[in-house]
């Protein structure tokens, strides 16, 4: 079925005047869509009711409901969503010091078999998901953010379930309502795409008019060692990929983002630490280090904190900008790497947000 929020904004308007209707009135319903994020045609409150009527059947609103959440010590909160078939998808709200970041699924778990992933580990692959399901996890997080802690949900990061390139045009086409000023507003500055290197698909990320920010799971600077954990290094060697990446017109201000979660014993020597350098030289990077969450779903373990502090001074005293990232969320498993759609905690009240 084809739910009216996946149509593009230009069909969406076409189909509205088709039905006899005005230029005003399309935008209007645009409005009601893609600003404010209804989910019922009940409550485009200046739209007239036999017109609701109208389109309620012939052209359903995405169905999106939030299942349970689980809040974590330091702010975080996990939601668990149900869709339309039932399936469902995470999303997270994290917060840090002032600052609220939302990260977002891009499909119903994952193909791309990442053998560190409690995603793709616990639930496979089972879809993609379509454009508004990208969107209406955004708007959501919105809302709450805004309900919640009267704050701005001011960055988002596409690192939930699912590689958000191997699901290019509805990751796309999410965009389009997620960066337009007259929708949801976000600056291409405030969004990363969060890629395990689907070499193919990044091109097609940097055709956008104002690209976003680009961020690349590395994970280990020795080519079997990565294929081992990250299976998508078979079709795309490291090599490639790294090449590509030197390659990029990057914004002047911009940086890609080059992703390393560090596990105990897998790719946290300092040796890999001298590979890693040495590969990444020429590519206008940072770095983030993620410190393994450990899962019931695999058995990868943490690092030792010493061995993560070493991996970083190693890169600092070499002249790479690295990171260690915060853990949020850990405690609900919201942490990177955790989300497996298997949020239990208290199941909400059936919310049909009115927003
Ligand atoms: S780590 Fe990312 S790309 Fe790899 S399987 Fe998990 S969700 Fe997919």
């Amino acid at each position: 079925m084809k739910f009216i929020d996946n149509l593009s904004v230009a069909e969406l308007q076409q189909i509205i005047k088709s039905n006899g209707e005005s230029n005003y009135r399309a935008d209007q319903i645009v409005e009601w869509l893609f600003k404010r994020g209804v989910y019922s045609y009940d409550q485009m409150s200046n739209i007239p009711l036999p017109l609701r009527d109208k389109l309620s059947t012939r052209y359903p609103i995405t169905p999106f409901k939030e299942v349970s959440r689980e809040s974590s010590l330091d702010g975080t909160i996990k939601f668990l969503f149900e869709l339309s078939d039932g399936e469902r998808i995470e999303s997270v709200l994290l917060k840090d010091g002032d600052r609220f970041t939302g990260c977002i699924s891009s499909q119903v778990g994952c193909r791309m078999g990442c053998t560190f992933c409690a995603t793709f580990m616990s639930i496979g692959f089972k879809r993609n998901l379509t454009p508004a399901e990208i969107f209406k996890q955004v708007q959501y997080l919105r809302n709450e953010a805004d309900k919640l802690f009267n704050t701005r949900l001011s960055n988002l990061v596409f690192m939930g379930m699912g590689e958000p390139l191997d699901n290019i045009d509805s990751l796309l086409q999410a965009l389009d309502i997620i960066l337009n000023d007259n929708y949801l507003g976000f600056s291409h500055r405030k969004v990363t795409v969060s890629t395990s290197g689907y070499l193919k698909n990044i091109d097609r990320l940097y055709r956008m008019e104002t690209p976003v920010n680009l961020a690349v799971s590395i994970n280990s600077p020795r080519q079997s060692v990565r294929k081992d954990i990250m299976p998508i290094s078979n079709k795309y060697p490291l090599e490639e990929l790294v090449k590509k990446l030197k390659t990029l017109e990057l914004d002047k201000r911009k940086r890609i983002t080059l992703e390393y979660i560090l596990i105990d014993g897998v790719n946290d020597s300092l040796e890999d630490a001298k590979l890693f350098v040495k590969l990444i030289k020429g590519i206008k990077a940072k770095v983030n280090l993620i410190i393994y969450n450990s899962s019931e779903f695999t058995d990868f373990k943490e690092p030792d904190p010493k061995v993560v502090e070493k991996f970083q001074n190693y890169l600092i005293a070499n002249k790479v900008s690295a990171f260690i990232r915060k853990r949020l969320g850990k405690d609900i498993s919201a942490a990177c790497g955790q989300l497996s759609g298997a949020t239990k905690l208290q199941e909400t009240d059936s919310q049909e947000a009115d927003q």
